[in-house]
């Protein structure tokens, strides 16, 4: 009987030799999380994507996982624990702002290597219009955006400010970004903080949601608490300084006016620790 989680079954072998053949390069059996040990088969971290082969037998399929009749039911628990974990797994990677994609060994991988063109070149696009965008400044009526609170465990937060040639240059602002097409805001925002700060966290709950106009254009920002390994070095690739501000610091700096709203409920909460 197979071992589960194996390393280079025939399915995935075949998916790998298709996507090669179309000229796509990536990762093999890597771990992209700190927080589970899950390697996908096939790692695009580029684009942030992450595939798996499912084994027929191993992660329960319903068309093919026989259970063998001798301890049925221990087998039939065991199986759907693995599932169980899947889904687990599949969770923390889709809060780290991965793409997760599923394919059952049964299927053709053929079809499952357009699949994985296809979110590949949509993350393509997505890319380069925030490019043309970023360059040409076009305007849209609302803008989207996600911005992330990191506190540090003496309960200073994370503030930067925008670098000289940026919109809004010289104000400062809580990391983030914008949300893209068809994305979640808390995946948006670990994607910016990976992008723009170079960490991996996990998105916590909302802090607040306001709408400021600037320019005529409507900013929609969304601010959220973010767990992270705190005693991690953080650098940013958008802006020139990063402090770290106490609560009553907080008003020493000139805030972006979309973050205003989350400063002043910042600045309101009592002090804790
Ligand atoms: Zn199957």
């Amino acid at each position: 009987m197979a071992r589960f989680g194996r390393r280079d079954t025939a399915p995935e072998l075949a998916l790998r030799r298709e996507l090669h053949r179309r000229g796509r390069r990536f990762f093999v059996d890597r771990q992209v999380s700190k927080r589970c040990r899950v390697r996908p088969d096939l790692v695009f971290p580029r684009a942030r994507i992450a595939v798996f082969v499912d084994g027929c037998f191993w992660h329960y399929c319903e068309e093919h996982a026989h259970l063998p009749k001798a301890n049925a039911e221990l087998w039939r628990r065991k199986l759907l624990a693995n599932r169980q974990r899947d889904a687990q797994n599949e969770a923390i990677l889709v809060s780290e702002g991965w793409r997760v994609l599923r394919f059952w060994e049964h299927g053709d991988p053929a079809a499952a290597a357009t699949r994985v063109e296809r979110e590949i070149d949509r993350w393509d696009s997505i890319a380069r219009s925030a490019g043309r965008r970023a360059h040409h400044g076009r305007m849209d009526p609302v803008i989207e955006v996600v911005a992330g609170v990191l506190t540090r465990a003496d309960g200073r937060v994370l503030a930067c400010r925008r670098a000289p040639g940026r919109s809004a240059a010289g104000q400062w602002e809580f990391p983030g970004g914008k949300v893209e097409r068809d994305e979640l805001p808390e995946a948006a925002l670990a994607r910016e903080l990976h992008e723009e700060l170079a960490i991996d966290v996990v998105v916590g709950e909302r802090i607040d949601r306001s709408t400021t106009t600037v320019g005529g254009t409507e900013i929609d920002l969304a601010s959220y608490r973010i767990h992270w390994l705190s005693d991690q070095q953080v650098a940013s690739s958008d802006h020139d300084e990063l402090r770290w501000l106490s609560p009553t610091e907080l008003a020493d700096v000139r805030w972006a006016e979309p973050d205003l709203p989350t400063v002043r409920l910042l600045q309101a909460e009592r002090p804790t620790g």
